[in-house]
């Protein structure tokens, strides 16, 4: 017996475990059983779908002050959110770019929580997890086995990682301690004009501006202009900047443009500069055997961001950062002086794992990758990746072998850029094309986005996807065009409305 219970006056201690967990148990089977019939189902259902008014309203909901039993807790989420997805787990989303997730990886994420380890460190089996996936994202690369790495949220963040060892690597000044108004000579940065907005927030959040970092215009294949590279570093350096760190791009979220990776490495040698490589879409094509020369010098580079939640398909969140030079990266980060590593024995003589980013507390992102990894192997995920690459020219062909779309380029990996054409321009073309984009979605067919190259307006389709079918690519094509007729026919007059039913 509990003895505050049994001391009058005194408040029965509480907790979050359940009073019974012989029903929570069962609660959980059920759980799991309808989200293996959710993952299993997904095909049958729509992309995505508008959420009716009703479910709106119900996320206005205030605090809630008094308990309910978790049974009617799980049937709100049932109803009210498994039903509304954003998509990307369907065999037809293929907006923006991101990975389709796993059942495994999921299975990952639970554990993960189960067993609630805080990664800042210490030492325990987690951590030595964590360490390892980063060790497999430096094998997957070719990178040394002497680099550091770690995991982060996603690329942007494993960006801005990359990007502040470059900084405070390139200042000549103690930039941690006297900060980035005591530089002498103000840095640059330069990158193409396809680079991810994620640079443009990492430059501001360094204190260096957006206008350090310098966009070079790029060639008919979307990839850096090295010419004009060169040009740019020249002239700023005899206008008294410093130039400090080249950005390549292994897949830009364009059009999956892959600049010239060796070239730059080169280039960034000969002229002292850190080379950093965005490799969020392309830098695991280095896995994938009938793509991998593609990306062929990302090895080269002093750091590179990974994105295991988009071609490896974990859940979110997980991204990867990992830096040549072991040492710059943690003197980048490390608040924990050497002297006070760890004790030599016990829970803190493991390594402090937050002395290589921003965050302290860190979540356990290793499990979800190291479990599907494991479960598959990396070839396999090497295959999917040549499969996907595939799967776009596989549509290429398609859409040439259609004389109402039109192609933008030939596709350089998995996204594509086409539309629908019956002879009109300008904003026309757009409107038609944007209200063929919508009624896709509406419509639950398939998820595309759309963007903008050289000036004109495409859909856009990035099948990071490993549910997708070629079937499913015949379908977007028949539905593109019939909803491109159909549209036209209306003369565009429901362009600014919702769509008819
Ligand atoms: C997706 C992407 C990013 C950002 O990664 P997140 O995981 O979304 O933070 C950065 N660069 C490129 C080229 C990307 O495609």
């Amino acid at each position: 017996m509990d003895a505050a219970q049994e001391t009058p006056g005194m408040m029965a201690e509480e907790t979050l475990d359940p009073s019974d967990w012989a029903d929570v148990q069962a609660l959980s089977h059920r759980i799991v059983d309808d989200a293996v019939g959710y993952l299993s189902d997904v095909r049958d259902r729509p992309v995505w779908r508008e959420m009716p008014g009703e479910v709106r309203e119900f996320f206005t909901a205030p605090l809630p002050r008094s308990p309910s039993p978790l049974a009617a807790v799980y049937g709100d989420v049932a109803r009210n959110l498994m039903s509304y997805p954003m998509g990307n787990t369907h065999p037809r989303f293929w907006s923006w770019y991101m990975g389709s997730s796993n059942f495994t990886g999921a299975l990952g994420d639970f554990l993960a929580a189960i067993q609630g380890s805080n990664l800042g460190g210490g030492n325990h089996a987690a951590g030595l997890m964590d360490s390892q996936v980063v060790d497999w994202c430096k094998q997957m690369l070719g990178f040394p086995a002497s680099a550091s790495g770690t995991l982060v949220s996603g690329g942007s963040m494993a960006n801005i990682i990359g990007l502040t060892v470059a900084r405070n690597v390139k200042a000549d000044i103690d930039v941690r301690e006297h900060g980035v108004a005591a530089i002498e000579k103000p840095l640059r940065f330069y990158g193409s004009d396809q680079l991810h907005a994620c640079h443009r927030k990492a430059m501001e959040a360094l204190g260096l501006g957006n206008r350090a970092l310098c966009r070079i215009p790029t060639d008919a294949g979307l990839r850096i202009d090295l010419d004009a590279l060169r040009a740019a570093i020249a002239e700023d350096r005899a206008a008294g900047l410093k130039p400090a760190c080249i950005i390549g791009t292994a897949g830009t979220v364009n059009t999956g443009a892959i600049d010239d990776l060796r070239a730059l490495a080169k280039l960034a040698h000969e002229e002292n500069l850190w080379f950093h490589v965005d490799g969020c879409i392309g830098a695991l094509i280095a896995i994938a055997p009938q793509n991998a020369h593609r990306v062929a010098g990302i090895e080269w580079a002093d750091s590179v961001a990974l994105d295991p939640h988009k071609w490896l398909h974990a859940p979110f969140e997980v991204g990867c950062a990992l830096v040549r030079d072991g040492a710059a990266h943690r003197k980048t980060f490390a608040v924990t002086p050497e002297y006070l590593e760890s004790t030599p024995r016990g829970l803190a003589s493991g390594q402090w794992l937050h002395d290589y980013g921003l965050q302290t507390t860190r979540g356990f992102r290793a499990l979800k990758v190291w479990m599907a990894l494991k479960e598959h192997g990396v070839e396999k995920f090497g295959r999917l990746i040549d499969q996907n690459i595939a799967q776009a020219g596989y549509l290429t062909g398609l859409i040439e072998a259609e004389p109402r779309l039109e192609l933008a380029a030939l596709p350089t990996i998995n996204i594509v850029c086409f539309r629908y054409q019956p002879g009109l321009a300008g904003e026309a073309l757009k409107a038609l094309n944007t209200e063929i984009m919508l009624r896709l979605q509406e419509q639950g067919i398939a998820a595309l986005s759309d963007t903008t190259v050289h000036g004109e307006h495409w859909l856009r389709m990035a099948i990071t996807n490993h549910r997708t079918r070629r079937g499913d690519i015949d379908l977007l094509v028949r539905e593109t065009v019939r909803l491109g007729c159909e549209i036209a026919a209306e003369g565009l007059a429901s362009s600014s409305g919702p769509a008819p039913s």
